[in-house]
């Protein structure tokens, strides 16, 4: 316990980000296989699915049927919390409980592909996986690709990291140095 706090100290020293909550342990292991459940009325289900399960494989995780694997990550639609706000397309609370939430009206309205949807369903597994709300290269929003301070799939808008299928190695940092998941993107 000790050696892990001084971890999250040293941390907290040298970066602008949040502290992740792994006091007690990694939450993810990406070597073990991962349950998705949707929310009884998702629209576009099957997309919703098929996004979600490519997110995890590019994270370099596996997804399983069985219900009673021991990892879970739950997909909910909502309009509640901020997804009023412009060009909200889902969030995830900190500290993370293994649940994402997508903008139920943006995710009706929008016509979404595969692809485009992973890469949001990518972003927020990226806050699942290190714990962490905050963004790299800041919080302002942009949707002008070339006024974006970083392009790493952890950067504030989807607009900034189209198509991106992999974590850059500025995400890897920011999701495995909270100790909040162990192996796939984060080597022991
Ligand atoms: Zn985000």
């Amino acid at each position: 316990m000790k050696s892990s706090l001084l971890f999250l100290l040293l941390f907290s020293g040298c970066e602008g980000y949040e502290l992740g909550d792994s006091l007690f342990g990694p939450r993810w292991d990406l070597s073990k296989r991962i349950y998705i459940t949707l929310s009884d009325h998702m629209p576009k289900p099957q997309l919703v699915r098929a996004a979600t399960i490519q997110a995890i494989n590019q994270a370099g995780g596996t997804v399983t049927e069985d219900p009673k694997a021991d990892q879970k990550i739950e997909i909910v639609d909502t309009d509640d919390g901020p997804c009023p706000l412009p060009y909200k397309l889902a969030f995830t609370i900190t500290p993370v409980d293994g649940v994402i939430h997508l903008c139920r009206t943006n995710l009706i309205n929008i016509p979404y592909t595969q692809n485009s949807l992973t890469d949001v369903l990518f972003h927020e597994l990226g806050h699942e996986l290190s714990n962490r709300g905050k963004h790299i290269g800041g919080e302002d929003l942009v949707l002008n690709y070339v006024d974006c301070k970083s392009h790493a799939v952890m950067s504030s808008s989807t607009d900034c990291h189209p198509g991106v299928t992999a974590y850059t190695s500025e995400d890897i940092d920011y999701i495995c140095s909270t100790g909040n998941t162990i192996n796939g993107i984060c080597p022991p």
